[in-house]
Protein backbone atom coordinates (compact mmCIF):
# COMPACT_ATOMS: atom_id res chain seq x y z
CA UNK A 1 0.00 0.00 0.00
CA UNK A 2 1.36 3.95 -1.06
CA UNK A 3 1.22 6.33 1.84
CA UNK A 4 -1.39 8.92 1.39
CA UNK A 5 -1.20 12.60 2.41
CA UNK A 6 -4.37 13.47 4.68
CA UNK A 7 -3.00 17.30 5.44
CA UNK A 8 -5.08 20.15 4.07
CA UNK A 9 -3.68 22.74 1.79
CA UNK A 10 -5.32 25.52 2.82
CA UNK A 11 -5.50 25.41 6.75
CA UNK A 12 -3.54 27.99 8.20
CA UNK A 13 -2.78 27.91 12.03
CA UNK A 14 -5.10 29.64 14.15
CA UNK A 15 -5.01 33.21 15.12
CA UNK A 16 -2.82 33.60 18.67
CA UNK A 17 -5.08 34.55 21.56
CA UNK A 18 -3.25 37.68 22.50
CA UNK A 19 -5.01 38.84 18.87
CA UNK A 20 -8.31 37.32 19.70
CA UNK A 21 -8.20 39.31 22.87
CA UNK A 22 -7.52 42.11 21.36
CA UNK A 23 -9.63 42.07 18.36
CA UNK A 24 -11.85 41.15 21.34
CA UNK A 25 -11.40 44.41 23.43
CA UNK A 26 -11.80 46.58 20.26
CA UNK A 27 -15.44 45.11 19.50
CA UNK A 28 -16.30 45.82 22.85
CA UNK A 29 -15.47 49.44 22.60
CA UNK A 30 -17.60 49.81 19.63
CA UNK A 31 -14.74 51.96 17.93
CA UNK A 32 -13.61 49.97 15.14
CA UNK A 33 -13.07 52.55 12.46
CA UNK A 34 -9.29 53.99 12.22
CA UNK A 35 -10.13 57.50 13.18
CA UNK A 36 -12.77 56.97 15.98
CA UNK A 37 -10.54 57.20 18.87
CA UNK A 38 -11.00 59.35 22.06
CA UNK A 39 -9.01 62.29 23.16
CA UNK A 40 -6.07 61.11 23.53
CA UNK A 41 -6.21 57.80 22.24
CA UNK A 42 -3.91 56.30 19.45
CA UNK A 43 -5.95 53.46 17.44
CA UNK A 44 -4.57 49.74 16.67
CA UNK A 45 -4.08 51.08 12.92
CA UNK A 46 -1.87 54.09 13.97
CA UNK A 47 0.37 51.28 16.19
CA UNK A 48 0.33 48.94 13.81
CA UNK A 49 1.92 50.91 10.74
CA UNK A 50 4.61 52.38 13.38
CA UNK A 51 5.69 48.99 13.91
CA UNK A 52 5.43 47.81 10.49
CA UNK A 53 7.83 50.90 9.44
CA UNK A 54 10.06 49.79 12.05
CA UNK A 55 10.32 46.41 11.41
CA UNK A 56 11.06 47.23 7.74
CA UNK A 57 13.00 49.88 8.26
CA UNK A 58 10.59 52.39 6.69
CA UNK A 59 10.14 56.24 7.56
CA UNK A 60 6.35 55.84 6.69
CA UNK A 61 3.72 52.73 6.58
CA UNK A 62 0.55 52.91 5.55
CA UNK A 63 -2.08 50.13 6.57
CA UNK A 64 -4.98 49.36 4.02
CA UNK A 65 -8.04 47.42 3.14
CA UNK A 66 -6.06 44.69 1.14
CA UNK A 67 -2.55 43.74 -0.99
CA UNK A 68 -4.46 44.60 -4.27
CA UNK A 69 -5.57 47.97 -2.97
CA UNK A 70 -1.98 48.73 -1.55
CA UNK A 71 -0.64 48.20 -4.74
CA UNK A 72 -3.30 50.49 -6.63
CA UNK A 73 -2.52 53.09 -3.96
CA UNK A 74 1.21 53.27 -4.84
CA UNK A 75 0.64 53.20 -8.72
CA UNK A 76 -1.60 56.02 -7.99
CA UNK A 77 0.69 57.96 -5.80
CA UNK A 78 3.66 57.26 -7.96
CA UNK A 79 1.66 59.34 -10.63
CA UNK A 80 0.49 56.33 -13.06
CA UNK A 81 -1.85 57.75 -15.78
CA UNK A 82 -4.37 56.44 -17.57
CA UNK A 83 -3.26 54.92 -20.91
CA UNK A 84 0.18 55.02 -19.80
CA UNK A 85 2.22 51.73 -19.93
CA UNK A 86 3.60 49.95 -16.66
CA UNK A 87 6.39 47.36 -17.02
CA UNK A 88 5.35 44.24 -14.62
CA UNK A 89 6.12 40.58 -14.63
CA UNK A 90 4.68 38.05 -16.50
CA UNK A 91 4.43 35.70 -14.32
CA UNK A 92 2.65 36.65 -11.81
CA UNK A 93 -1.01 36.94 -9.57
CA UNK A 94 -3.77 38.18 -10.75
CA UNK A 95 -4.30 41.46 -8.71
CA UNK A 96 -1.43 42.58 -10.12
CA UNK A 97 -2.04 43.37 -13.35
CA UNK A 98 -5.49 44.21 -11.89
CA UNK A 99 -4.05 46.99 -10.43
CA UNK A 100 -2.37 48.15 -13.29
CA UNK A 101 -6.10 47.85 -15.10
CA UNK A 102 -7.86 49.78 -11.97
CA UNK A 103 -5.31 52.74 -12.47
CA UNK A 104 -6.26 52.45 -16.01
CA UNK A 105 -2.44 51.76 -17.22
CA UNK A 106 -1.65 49.08 -19.05
CA UNK A 107 0.70 46.21 -18.58
CA UNK A 108 3.87 45.62 -20.41
CA UNK A 109 4.74 42.38 -19.81
CA UNK A 110 8.67 41.27 -18.93
CA UNK A 111 9.76 37.50 -19.28
CA UNK A 112 10.20 35.08 -16.48
CA UNK A 113 14.22 33.40 -16.38
CA UNK A 114 13.71 29.69 -14.60
CA UNK A 115 14.72 31.26 -11.22
CA UNK A 116 11.92 32.17 -11.40
CA UNK A 117 12.45 36.18 -11.06
CA UNK A 118 11.64 38.69 -13.89
CA UNK A 119 14.02 38.51 -16.61
CA UNK A 120 16.36 41.16 -16.42
CA UNK A 121 17.91 41.37 -19.77
CA UNK A 122 14.22 41.31 -21.13
CA UNK A 123 13.94 44.18 -18.44
CA UNK A 124 16.49 46.18 -19.56
CA UNK A 125 15.81 45.78 -23.58
CA UNK A 126 11.77 47.13 -22.20
CA UNK A 127 13.19 49.72 -20.34
CA UNK A 128 12.29 52.85 -22.09
CA UNK A 129 8.62 51.78 -22.85
CA UNK A 130 7.58 53.09 -19.31
CA UNK A 131 8.25 55.49 -16.03
CA UNK A 132 6.95 52.23 -13.98
CA UNK A 133 7.80 49.32 -12.89
CA UNK A 134 5.45 47.31 -10.79
CA UNK A 135 7.54 44.51 -9.57
CA UNK A 136 6.15 41.52 -8.17
CA UNK A 137 8.15 38.85 -6.38
CA UNK A 138 6.15 36.21 -6.93
CA UNK A 139 5.90 33.15 -4.76
CA UNK A 140 8.65 34.69 -2.83
CA UNK A 141 11.39 35.12 -5.43
CA UNK A 142 13.76 38.10 -5.67
CA UNK A 143 15.87 38.60 -8.63
CA UNK A 144 19.28 40.57 -8.11
CA UNK A 145 18.10 43.42 -6.70
CA UNK A 146 21.00 45.41 -6.92
CA UNK A 147 21.02 44.92 -10.91
CA UNK A 148 17.47 45.84 -11.42
CA UNK A 149 17.48 48.60 -8.98
CA UNK A 150 20.77 50.05 -11.58
CA UNK A 151 18.74 49.61 -14.06
CA UNK A 152 15.33 51.12 -13.11
CA UNK A 153 17.88 54.17 -11.80
CA UNK A 154 19.48 54.09 -15.14
CA UNK A 155 16.52 54.71 -16.87
CA UNK A 156 14.61 56.90 -14.45
CA UNK A 157 12.09 54.43 -13.72
CA UNK A 158 10.53 54.45 -10.02
CA UNK A 159 9.76 51.01 -8.89
CA UNK A 160 6.53 49.81 -7.11
CA UNK A 161 7.18 46.28 -5.33
CA UNK A 162 4.66 43.31 -4.66
CA UNK A 163 5.63 41.93 -1.66
CA UNK A 164 2.90 39.86 -0.91
CA UNK A 165 5.28 36.82 -0.49
CA UNK A 166 7.89 38.50 1.02
CA UNK A 167 6.99 39.62 4.09
CA UNK A 168 9.78 39.05 6.18
CA UNK A 169 11.94 38.16 3.28
CA UNK A 170 14.98 40.15 2.69
CA UNK A 171 17.94 41.08 -0.15
CA UNK A 172 21.72 40.89 1.54
CA UNK A 173 19.79 41.83 5.19
CA UNK A 174 17.47 44.50 3.59
CA UNK A 175 14.15 44.32 3.83
CA UNK A 176 11.95 43.51 0.31
CA UNK A 177 10.14 45.78 -0.27
CA UNK A 178 12.72 48.61 1.02
CA UNK A 179 14.90 48.66 -2.84
CA UNK A 180 12.42 50.34 -4.58
CA UNK A 181 10.57 53.73 -4.38
CA UNK A 182 6.91 51.86 -3.06
CA UNK A 183 6.54 48.12 -0.91
CA UNK A 184 3.61 46.69 -1.13
CA UNK A 185 2.27 43.88 1.01
CA UNK A 186 -0.84 41.48 1.67
CA UNK A 187 -2.19 40.31 5.32
CA UNK A 188 -4.87 38.12 3.66
CA UNK A 189 -5.32 34.85 5.00
CA UNK A 190 -2.42 32.85 2.89
CA UNK A 191 -0.15 35.17 3.16
CA UNK A 192 2.57 35.75 6.04
CA UNK A 193 0.39 37.12 8.64
CA UNK A 194 -3.44 36.55 8.34
CA UNK A 195 -6.10 39.30 8.97
CA UNK A 196 -8.52 37.78 6.87
CA UNK A 197 -8.26 40.56 4.43
CA UNK A 198 -5.76 43.92 4.79
CA UNK A 199 -2.24 45.03 3.30
CA UNK A 200 0.46 47.63 3.94
CA UNK A 201 2.40 49.83 1.81
CA UNK A 202 5.91 51.17 2.86
CA UNK A 203 8.06 54.05 1.60
CA UNK A 204 10.80 56.69 2.09
CA UNK A 205 9.08 59.20 -0.09
CA UNK A 206 6.90 62.27 2.08
CA UNK A 207 4.71 63.03 -1.04
CA UNK A 208 4.17 59.43 -2.07
CA UNK A 209 3.25 59.11 1.46
CA UNK A 210 1.53 61.49 2.18
CA UNK A 211 -0.41 61.36 -1.29
CA UNK A 212 -1.01 57.43 -0.62
CA UNK A 213 -2.36 57.80 2.95
CA UNK A 214 -5.30 60.65 1.32
CA UNK A 215 -5.87 57.95 -1.65
CA UNK A 216 -6.42 55.68 1.34
CA UNK A 217 -8.97 57.46 2.89
CA UNK A 218 -7.85 59.86 5.47
CA UNK A 219 -10.02 62.39 5.12
CA UNK A 220 -8.69 65.26 6.87
CA UNK A 221 -7.52 62.86 9.68
CA UNK A 222 -3.84 62.50 8.70
CA UNK A 223 -1.97 64.16 12.07
CA UNK A 224 -3.49 60.86 14.13
CA UNK A 225 -0.98 58.64 11.73
CA UNK A 226 2.07 57.88 13.70
CA UNK A 227 4.34 56.61 10.56
CA UNK A 228 3.21 59.78 7.78
CA UNK A 229 5.30 63.05 6.62
CA UNK A 230 4.55 65.95 8.53
CA UNK A 231 1.65 68.09 8.08
CA UNK A 232 3.58 70.85 5.99
CA UNK A 233 3.69 67.69 3.11
CA UNK A 234 0.20 67.07 3.43
CA UNK A 235 0.18 70.87 2.84
CA UNK A 236 1.04 70.33 -0.96
CA UNK A 237 -1.18 67.73 -2.06
CA UNK A 238 -4.58 67.48 -0.12
CA UNK A 239 -6.73 69.62 -2.55
CA UNK A 240 -5.28 67.60 -5.77
CA UNK A 241 -5.68 63.93 -4.41
CA UNK A 242 -9.02 62.30 -4.07
CA UNK A 243 -10.29 60.16 -1.73
CA UNK A 244 -10.59 56.60 -3.11
CA UNK A 245 -11.51 54.67 0.45
CA UNK A 246 -9.37 51.54 0.89
CA UNK A 247 -8.57 52.01 4.92
CA UNK A 248 -7.55 49.15 7.22
CA UNK A 249 -9.97 49.07 10.64
CA UNK A 250 -8.68 48.52 13.80
CA UNK A 251 -10.21 45.07 14.33
CA UNK A 252 -8.10 44.10 11.52
CA UNK A 253 -4.84 45.87 13.09
CA UNK A 254 -5.29 44.55 16.40
CA UNK A 255 -5.39 41.06 15.04
CA UNK A 256 -1.90 41.76 12.84
CA UNK A 257 -0.51 42.94 16.07
CA UNK A 258 0.78 40.12 17.74
CA UNK A 259 1.35 38.69 14.61
CA UNK A 260 4.12 41.06 13.81
CA UNK A 261 5.92 40.37 16.48
CA UNK A 262 6.28 36.63 15.72
CA UNK A 263 6.83 37.26 11.80
CA UNK A 264 10.52 36.32 12.37
CA UNK A 265 10.01 32.78 14.18
CA UNK A 266 6.88 31.97 11.73
CA UNK A 267 9.03 32.71 8.76
CA UNK A 268 12.10 30.27 10.17
CA UNK A 269 8.79 27.72 10.84
CA UNK A 270 8.27 27.98 7.26
CA UNK A 271 12.00 27.58 5.90
CA UNK A 272 12.31 24.27 8.50
CA UNK A 273 9.41 23.29 6.37
CA UNK A 274 10.88 24.03 2.63
CA UNK A 275 14.02 22.92 3.53
CA UNK A 276 12.92 19.51 4.21
CA UNK A 277 10.34 19.29 1.07
CA UNK A 278 13.73 20.53 -1.08
CA UNK A 279 15.76 18.19 0.16
CA UNK A 280 13.19 15.44 -0.51
CA UNK A 281 12.92 16.54 -3.87
CA UNK A 282 16.63 16.76 -4.80
CA UNK A 283 18.02 14.75 -7.25
CA UNK A 284 14.72 13.43 -8.48
CA UNK A 285 15.35 12.48 -11.81
CA UNK A 286 13.72 14.82 -14.73
CA UNK A 287 12.64 17.28 -11.70
CA UNK A 288 15.15 20.71 -11.32
CA UNK A 289 15.20 22.55 -7.98
CA UNK A 290 14.64 26.23 -8.05
CA UNK A 291 18.11 27.38 -6.42
CA UNK A 292 17.99 30.44 -4.10
CA UNK A 293 20.53 32.74 -4.51
CA UNK A 294 22.94 33.85 -1.64
CA UNK A 295 22.09 37.33 -0.91
CA UNK A 296 18.60 36.41 -0.76
CA UNK A 297 16.97 35.64 2.48
CA UNK A 298 13.28 33.65 1.63
CA UNK A 299 10.17 32.98 3.40
CA UNK A 300 9.40 28.96 2.17
CA UNK A 301 5.67 29.45 2.58
CA UNK A 302 5.43 27.59 -0.82
CA UNK A 303 7.57 25.72 -2.87
CA UNK A 304 8.29 25.19 -6.75
CA UNK A 305 9.90 23.18 -8.96
CA UNK A 306 10.53 22.31 -12.57
CA UNK A 307 9.73 19.50 -15.06
CA UNK A 308 11.53 21.33 -17.60
CA UNK A 309 10.61 20.11 -21.14
CA UNK A 310 7.68 17.35 -20.05
CA UNK A 311 5.16 17.19 -22.65
CA UNK A 312 1.74 18.38 -21.43
CA UNK A 313 0.34 15.02 -20.73
CA UNK A 314 3.14 13.84 -18.47
CA UNK A 315 2.55 16.75 -16.42
CA UNK A 316 -1.09 16.13 -15.78
CA UNK A 317 -0.33 12.76 -15.09
CA UNK A 318 1.93 13.85 -12.49
CA UNK A 319 -0.75 16.39 -11.10
CA UNK A 320 -3.26 13.66 -11.10
CA UNK A 321 -1.23 10.99 -9.65
CA UNK A 322 -0.22 13.43 -6.53
CA UNK A 323 -3.60 14.31 -6.13
CA UNK A 324 -4.86 10.84 -6.04
CA UNK A 325 -2.31 10.28 -3.04
CA UNK A 326 -3.43 14.09 -1.31
CA UNK A 327 -0.68 15.89 -2.69
CA UNK A 328 -2.09 19.00 -4.16
CA UNK A 329 0.05 20.52 -6.80
CA UNK A 330 -1.18 24.11 -8.27
CA UNK A 331 0.25 23.93 -12.12
CA UNK A 332 1.24 27.51 -14.39
CA UNK A 333 1.05 25.95 -17.37
CA UNK A 334 -2.06 25.09 -18.10
CA UNK A 335 -4.22 26.69 -20.71
CA UNK A 336 -7.05 27.95 -18.41
CA UNK A 337 -6.96 30.00 -15.35
CA UNK A 338 -8.15 27.73 -12.24
CA UNK A 339 -8.31 28.64 -8.78
CA UNK A 340 -5.83 31.02 -7.81
CA UNK A 341 -4.16 30.15 -10.66
CA UNK A 342 -4.02 31.97 -13.77
CA UNK A 343 -1.03 33.42 -16.60
CA UNK A 344 -1.05 36.75 -18.24
CA UNK A 345 -3.24 35.28 -21.65
CA UNK A 346 -6.20 35.06 -19.74
CA UNK A 347 -5.78 38.51 -18.67
CA UNK A 348 -7.54 39.38 -21.79
CA UNK A 349 -8.25 43.08 -20.86
CA UNK A 350 -4.92 43.74 -21.91
CA UNK A 351 -2.95 43.32 -24.46
CA UNK A 352 0.29 41.39 -24.31
CA UNK A 353 3.19 40.46 -26.75
CA UNK A 354 4.48 37.21 -27.24
CA UNK A 355 6.36 35.82 -24.10
CA UNK A 356 7.88 32.65 -25.54
CA UNK A 357 10.17 31.89 -22.55
CA UNK A 358 7.52 32.50 -19.79
CA UNK A 359 5.61 29.93 -21.71
CA UNK A 360 8.37 27.27 -21.21
CA UNK A 361 9.52 28.03 -18.25
CA UNK A 362 5.59 28.17 -16.84
CA UNK A 363 4.67 24.66 -18.84
CA UNK A 364 6.98 23.02 -16.42
CA UNK A 365 6.31 24.93 -13.69
CA UNK A 366 4.67 23.07 -10.15
CA UNK A 367 3.71 24.84 -6.99
CA UNK A 368 2.50 23.53 -3.43
CA UNK A 369 1.84 25.56 -0.45
CA UNK A 370 3.72 24.83 3.21
CA UNK A 371 1.04 26.32 5.52
CA UNK A 372 2.45 26.29 8.88
CA UNK A 373 -0.09 23.54 9.95
CA UNK A 374 2.31 20.89 8.26
CA UNK A 375 4.49 19.30 10.28
CA UNK A 376 8.01 18.64 9.31
CA UNK A 377 7.23 14.82 8.84
CA UNK A 378 4.40 15.90 7.21
CA UNK A 379 7.10 18.14 4.67
CA UNK A 380 8.72 14.55 4.24
CA UNK A 381 6.15 12.65 3.48
CA UNK A 382 5.13 15.15 0.79
CA UNK A 383 8.81 14.72 -1.05
CA UNK A 384 8.55 11.58 -0.87
CA UNK A 385 4.72 10.91 -2.58
CA UNK A 386 5.88 13.60 -5.01
CA UNK A 387 9.48 11.93 -5.76
CA UNK A 388 7.93 8.59 -6.26
CA UNK A 389 5.74 9.99 -8.85
CA UNK A 390 7.43 12.42 -10.69
CA UNK A 391 9.76 9.38 -10.76
CA UNK A 392 7.50 6.65 -11.91
CA UNK A 393 5.88 8.97 -14.72
CA UNK A 394 9.75 9.89 -15.75
CA UNK A 395 11.01 6.14 -16.68
CA UNK A 396 7.55 4.91 -18.03
CA UNK A 397 7.74 8.00 -20.40
CA UNK A 398 11.55 7.91 -21.29
C1 LIG B 1 -2.19 37.88 -2.72
C2 LIG B 1 -1.38 38.61 -3.71
C3 LIG B 1 -1.65 39.92 -4.06
C4 LIG B 1 -2.86 40.69 -3.60
O1 LIG B 1 -3.12 40.64 -2.27
P1 LIG B 1 -4.66 40.74 -1.74
O2 LIG B 1 -4.45 41.10 -0.30
O3 LIG B 1 -5.27 39.42 -1.94
O4 LIG B 1 -5.31 41.83 -2.50
C5 LIG B 1 -0.79 40.56 -4.94
N1 LIG B 1 0.27 39.93 -5.46
C6 LIG B 1 0.55 38.65 -5.18
C7 LIG B 1 1.75 38.02 -5.81
C8 LIG B 1 -0.26 37.95 -4.30
O5 LIG B 1 0.01 36.67 -4.06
Amino acid sequence: MSERFTGSFTQQEPIPEEAIEAAVRVMRSGRLHRYNTLPDEVGEVALLEKEFAELTGARYALATGSGGIAITTALRAVGVRPGEPVLTNAFTLAPVPGAIAAVGGRPVYVEVTEDLVIDLDDLQAKIGAARVLLLSHMRGHLCDMDRLMAICDAAGVKVVEDCAHTMGAAWNGQASGRQGLVGCYSTQTYKHMNSGEGGFLITDDAEVAARAIILSGSYMLYGRHLAAPGPEVFERVKYETPNISGRMDNLRAAVLRPQLRTLGAQCAAWNARYGVVEEGLRGTPGLKIVERPEAETYVGSSIQFLLPGWAEEAVREVLSRCAARGVELKWFGAAEPLGFTSRYDSWRYAEHAPMPQTDRVLSGLMDMRLPLTFSLKDCAQLARIIRAEVGAVYQARG
